[in-house]
């Protein structure tokens, strides 16, 4: 397996003009950008080019038009803030206008690469797709990761194949099927899995405890009995939680056990599992944390997700939290600053940890100078 090219082995890029597939996916309210973040972060790269006497223009997606025009995905607002903070640098129009995007059509890639001499991938979040922005450019043009997908790129392929034991994987959230596949690898490299959020009704469910009306998903029942015996079998251990909070058959507020009964919903883990959650993190030398603990946008289901995110910003591991929604609890409670890596990248993050590879990485191996 050949190197992914870096910025460095792009070469002289003075005079050249450069396409850089950025993640400029940012929140937007009513035509107005609410957070630029993901525009900043973008900034070392471009400055990085542009520093080196290159003429960069960048190129990202922006919602889910699904291959048509419309105004209201238009990259207007990300221009003119890009024009603020990178004055000088291109900014073509939302990928996803065009239907040859998100199904790899040559002619969309040719009509990408036109004028263009090199091209740079910054945009990790769309790493695990085969779209013709990603995969399409390096078949031609001499191509690198840029410095954010390359900082991506070490942490989690770090974890997954040398992490500091002990090792724990905290997985929670609502993407319940999504997510089994990486279980079922993490099972591989880590020495303890921590389950909360809606997942952990699945499991409950099958270990035989009833679960109410709350989330689950009837038909990974087996896949997840299939993981706990996996996981006894090599003396890993998965923990669940042994209280949880939600609303009874009435919708009140209400604690329970392992159990609930029957109407009830559970939408956070009890203070006893954050507890014990809290103490399997501190104790790691490497967490990974993915999918948020309860419903933590309701206020009376945060308290899962908050003590789970103070443990990770106190414990001494090495921390890495991949996932939108984990990454906006840990935002909600000041604390991301706190963990070593945010990833930007929920699915993308996953699906590296999962598989070792994503289409975007494989294909900038093959580009020319690699
Ligand atoms: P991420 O974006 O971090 O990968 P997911 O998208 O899988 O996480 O899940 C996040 C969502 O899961 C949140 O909106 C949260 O409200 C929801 N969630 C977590 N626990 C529960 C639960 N017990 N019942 C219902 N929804 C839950
Ligand atoms: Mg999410």
């Amino acid at each position: 397996m050949s190197r992914i090219p870096t910025l460095a082995d792009l070469g002289d890029v003075r005079g050249k003009r450069v396409l850089v597939r950025t993640d400029f996916n940012v929140p937007m309210d009513g035509g107005v950008i609410t957070d630029d973040f993901r525009i900043r972060a973008a900034l070392p790269t471009i400055n990085w080019l542009t520093e080196r006497g290159a003429t960069v223009v960048t190129a990202s997606h922006l919602g889910r038009p699904k291959g048509q025009p419309n105004p209201k995905y238009s990259m207007d607002a990300v221009r003119a803030r890009l024009a603020e903070l990178a004055p000088g640098v291109e900014l073509l129009e939302n990928l996803r206008f065009d239907a040859g995007e998100e199904g790899n059509d040559p002619a969309f890639v040719a009509k990408l690469t036109d004028g263009i001499d090199m091209y740079v991938d910054d945009a990790f979040g769309a790493c695990h797709r085969a779209h013709a922005s990603i995969v399409g450019p390096p078949t031609s043009l001499p191509s690198a990761m840029g410095l954010l997908l390359q900082k991506e790129v070490e942490v989690l392929l770090g974890l997954r194949n040398d992490p500091k034991h002990p090792f724990v994987a905290v997985l929670g959230g609502s993407k319940i099927s999504d997510k089994l596949g990486v279980v079922e690898a993490l099972l591989n490299t880590v020495d303890a899995l921590v389950i909360g959020g809606a997942m952990c009704f699945t499991f409950l469910s099958a270990q035989g405890y009833s679960i109410g009306d709350s989330l689950f998903e009837p038909d990974q029942v087996e896949t997840c009995k299939r993981l706990l015996a996996q996981s006894a079998a090599s003396g890993k251990t998965i923990h669940l939680p042994d209280d949880l909070v939600g609303v009874d058959a009435a919708g009140n507020f209400a604690t329970f056990g392992r159990s609930l009964p029957d109407g009830a919903k559970g939408f956070d883990i009890g203070p006893g599992s954050a507890a014990a959650f809290s103490d399997v993190i501190m104790d790691a030398r490497t967490v990974f944390w993915n999918g948020p603990m309860g419903m933590f946008e309701d206020p009376r289901f945060e308290a899962g997700t908050r003590t789970v995110a103070q443990a990770m910003a106190d414990t001494k591991a090495f921390t890495v939290v991949g996932g939108g929604d984990s990454a906006a609890a840990l935002a909600q409670f000041r604390l991301d600053d706190e963990v070593n890596h945010v990833s930007t990248g929920g699915g993308a993050s996953l699906e590296l940890l999962e598989l070792g590879d994503l289409p975007g990485l494989a294909a900038l191996r093959g580009a020319p100078n690699a």
